[in-house]
């Protein structure tokens, strides 16, 4: 069997060092990926990356409550989406308001 890189594809014999990622002995990564990995990992952080961060804390959160989509609204062409909040949450006429909100509130459902 040929020992390959699971994410680049290189051989053993193109890289300085390749490491098992299984017990079996079938997935492997190469020092290269690992550097790359550990870089990415390592960042240090920036206002962009913080942000993006912020932003899919926030997807996922919307994510776990939706209820439905439709995206063509009405026949509008719209897109609306429904989500699950918890009776305490203030429900504002700006969206990002109300969603702001109900994070601050840590809701659980
Ligand atoms: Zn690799």
């Amino acid at each position: 069997m040929s020992i390959t890189c699971f994410s680049c594809k290189s051989p053993r014999d193109k890289v300085r060092e390749m490491v098992s990622l299984s017990d079996r002995g079938d997935l492997y990564l190469c020092n290269q990926c690992i550097d790359l990995c550990h870089e990415i990992t390592h960042e240090p952080e920036t206002a962009e990356r913080a942000a993006m961060e912020q932003d899919a804390a926030r997807y996922r959160w919307l994510r776990d409550r939706m209820l439905f989509a439709d995206f063509d609204y009405n026949g509008e062409g719209r897109c609306m989406l429904a989500f699950e909040l918890p009776p305490e949450a203030k429900i504002s006429s700006d969206c990002d308001e109300t969603i702001n909100y109900a994070m601050t509130i840590g809701v659980q459902l």
